[in-house]
Parts: C-alpha cells; sequence; structure tokens
C-alpha cells in the first residue's frame, strides 16, 4: 500500500548524526517526543507531515516550543528573527499599521492589537512604542495567540510594563477562534514567522490521482534517523487538498505540494476579523513567495539546516509560506490584500533608511555602524530582505494605492 521514497530524498536530504552534523558516528538517543511518534507509527501506521510537525513543535511538554530547555531565539538558541536584530523593524510595522488607522479612523476609534505567535514580544513591544505615540488614548488591549506556556511567561516580562505605562490590557489566546470580530475597535492583525510554523501535508500527483506523502518507520531498527518518506495510495484527503484551489488543477504528473489546510483557516479568520465593521488592517511577513512549493521543509538546530527527523523536539521545523493561499483563503470577504512584497522593498518604501540616519546622526561612530549593519541584514537581497515577504490586509488606500504596496 505505501511505497517508500527513500530514492526520492529531496536535494537538502542529509544524513544528520548530530547537531554538529556528522561529528559522532552515535546515533543520538531517542527523544521523548520522537518516542510518542515512534510507538504512535507502529500502532497505526504512517502518518501524515502536519501530525509529525505538531506533535514535535507543539506537544503540550515535550514540543520544541513548550519545552523550556530549548533555547529556541537569538545567538544562543536555533534562529534568529528580525525584530530580534533590530528594533527599527518593529516600528515600521508599527507605523504602516498605524497609518491605516489613522486614515480609516479620523473619529479616532479605539484600537486592539493582535499578535499571533509573539515569540519573546520583542515585535510587540516595539509596535506598542509605536502606536502609543499616534494613538496612546485610543490603545485598548493587546491579544497574543500563543500555545506555549513558557513564551507566554517571556512575553509577560517584556510586555506588561509597556502595558501599563500605555493604559492597555494585555491577553493571551490559545487560538484565533477565541477573539471576536468588534464592531467597535479598529483590529491590527501582525504574524511574523508565524504560518511558517504550522503544520502542512505533503501530496503528490500521478496518473491515479493525489497522493499524500506520510512518515514511517524506517525499514531497518537500527537506522538513524528513525523515519523514512512513503507514499500513500490516492485517497480522498489528498484530492481534497489537491483540490483546495483552482492554481494546482492543471498541475503535471510527478508535481509534490506542501499544502497548510491550518493556515487557510487561520487566513480566513484574519480576514473575518479586518471585514468587521470596526476595521483593521494586518501584515503577514514569513519566508516563502506567491506560489505554492513542494520541497521546502526544513529543520533547524543551532543556526544549520539538519534533518528534519533529527532529534524530533529539539529542532525548529519549518516550510516556506504559500502567499497566494494565504490570499485565496480571504475570498469572498470584504478586506484586500497587498503584495506580497520583499521584505526590502517593504522596509525602505517606508523609509528605513531616513530612519537610520535620524538613528545615527548622534551616536558614536562605532554604534552607529551597529545600528547600520543590523539595518543592511535586514534588507540584503540575498539574505532576509529577499527571502521575507510582506503581505499587508486591509488598510485604507489612498489615491488609488496602499503605500507601499505599488508594483
Ligand atoms: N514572531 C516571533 C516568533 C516566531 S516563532 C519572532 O518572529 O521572533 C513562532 C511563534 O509562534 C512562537 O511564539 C510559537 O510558540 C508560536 N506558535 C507556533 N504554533 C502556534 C500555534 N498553532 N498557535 C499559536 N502560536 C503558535
Amino acid at each position: 500500500m505505501f511505497m517508500s521514497l527513500l530514492r526520492r530524498r529531496p536535494p537538502w536530504y542529509r544524513r544528520c548524526l548530530s547537531s554538529s552534523a556528522t561529528a559522532s558516528p552515535i546515533p543520538p538517543t531517542v527523544t521523548r517526543i520522537e518516542k510518542i511518534i515512534l510507538d504512535g507509527i507502529k500502532a497505526t501506521g504512517p502518518i501524515p507531515f502536519a501530525t509529525y510537525m505538531q506533535m514535535c513543535l507543539s506537544h503540550p511538554t515535550h514540543g520544541y516550543y513548550m519545552n523550556p530547555e530549548n533555547p529556541i531565539f537569538g545567538a544562543k538558541g536555533d534562529f534568529v528573527t528580525s525584530p530580534e536584530i533590530s528594533g527599527v523593524f518593529g516600528e515600521i510595522l508599527g507605523v504602516w499599521l498605524m497609518a491605516q488607522w489613522l486614515e480609516w479612523s479620523q473619529s479616532k476609534k479605539p484600537i486592539r492589537l493582535i499578535e499571533l505567535g509573539p515569540g519573546r514580544g520583542t515585535l510587540m513591544q516595539d509596535i506598542l512604542r509605536v502606536a502609543s505615540q499616534f494613538g496612546k488614548d485610543q490603545l485598548k488591549s493587546v491579544h497574543l495567540v500563543e500555545t506555549s506556556p513558557t513564551l507566554r511567561a517571556l512575553q509577560e516580562t517584556r510586555l506588561a510594563a509597556s502595558a501599563a505605562k500605555y493604559g492597555c490590557t494585555l491577553q493571551w489566546h490559545d487560538s484565533l477562534d477565541q477573539i471576536e470580530p468588534s464592531e467597535e475597535a479598529y483590529t491590527l492583525v501582525v504574524a511574523h514567522e508565524f504560518f511558517d510554523a504550522l503544520p502542512f501535508h505533503v501530496i503528490e500527483k500521478s496518473d491515479a490521482g493525489w497522493h499524500e506523502i506520510l512518515i514511517a518507520l524506517a525499514e531497518d531498527s537500527e537506522v538513524y534517523p528513525r523515519f523514512r518518506y512513503v507514499l500513500s495510495s490516492p485517497s480522498a484527503a489528498a484530492s481534497l487538498l489537491g483540490s483546495s484551489t483552482p492554481r494546482f488543477k492543471d498541475l503535471p504528473s510527478g508535481t509534490r505540494l506542501e499544502v497548510s489546510p491550518a493556515s487557510f483557516k487561520i487566513m480566513r479568520k484574519i480576514g473575518t476579523l479586518l471585514a468587521a465593521p470596526g476595521g483593521g488592517c494586518g501584515l503577514i511577513v514569513d519566508y516563502g513567495a506567491d506560489k505554492a512549493f513542494g520541497q521546502s521543509f526544513r529543520a533547524f538546530k543551532s543556526h544549520a539546516i539538519v534533518d528534519p527527523f533529527h532529534t524530533p523536539g529539539e529542532c525548529d521545523l519549518t516550510a516556506n509560506v504559500d502567499f497566494a493561499y494565504l490570499k485565496e483563503a480571504t475570498a469572498g470577504l470584504v478586506v484586500p490584500t497587498h503584495g506580497p512584497l520583499t521584505q526590502a522593498d517593504f522596509l525602505e518604501r517606508m523609509g528605513l533608511s531616513m530612519r537610520i540616519e535620524a538613528l545615527t546622526r548622534d551616536k558614536a561612530e562605532r554604534d552607529a555602524q551597529h545600528i547600520r549593519m543590523a539595518a543592511q541584514r535586514l534588507v540584503d537581497l540575498k539574505g532576509m530582505g529577499g527571502e521575507y515577504q510582506v503581505l499587508g490586509v486591509g488598510g485604507q488606500p489612498r489615491e488609488g494605492v496602499v503605500w507601499p504596496f505599488v508594483a
């Protein structure tokens, strides 16, 4: 029933025995989440990527984001994100969000801010600083959608003082479903490196229909990694995913796609919140492109790409975001989408250079250089500036455009 895909490993595949790659010939001991997954597959058979990813990242106690033993962010962690590189990043996102609010709300509507997957709370802290300058008296509530208790605690430490200073409430939610559309408040939504962490399925087309690529036990229990990829028979679930957008309709046999219904559902909810009578806008920033990917799934450990089956629960797992799919999720709602633009275009058109100029004017040369280099990293087209995309949602056109989303 399942076809082994051992011979069809993705190009980035490499056998990896430890975080320092092939340093040790001894396979790492079985992690706690790995044991749970191995036992589950033994009992009920191969599992979708989505199940594997959800277990590895979000298992209530052993998941990557849930376990306080994982360093996750920063130089000592597994990856660094834009808000952690320079406070200017969050400031510019904040300026865009508040500019839409000012444009919409000459009557100064109350503001509620929602962030999905706030990490250490750094981005929200920078956005709050800007929001308080534009509309301090209107800033009412901050909603943080976060599943990890460990990260919630970090966010509280980071944000409690700002919230008290600006007179707004801080609330945490397990899911965006817990937040209702508002008649009164203007809703600002931001999601930075959130969608890439959501579970996805991998499907493959053949002349017989859509199959799903599943994760099975390695053929030999002595082999490391302890998992392998197999291809299911054509299935109703795979067909449903393969017909979830017209873009997938005429693709040739052999096409492989990563599809995230979880992302579609959350994006639909974002659209519903922003289309409410209170109005709203949002920014979604992530790596990916305006198209689907087939083999972007990867794992990070200590700033290096490792095999996604390596030490499950101790590595970050991620896949590129299909922004076209996110846009399709808002179809039929009265809320336009804009872009995506590369992060470099977005930041530069929003005045990054002028802001850096102002910030460095009175600084010692060494500090000024540090600020300039951080900004440069955000817009480097060979790195973050080119790989990250910014999607705008909602907002108020001026003379037909929502700046900086112009062709
Ligand atoms: N936005 C931050 C953190 C990115 S890491 C930054 O850019 O630095 C991903 C974040 O999403 C973490 O906070 C993680 O705990 C959270 N997360 C992952 N899956 C989630 C889910 N299904 N629901 C809510 N939060 C989730």
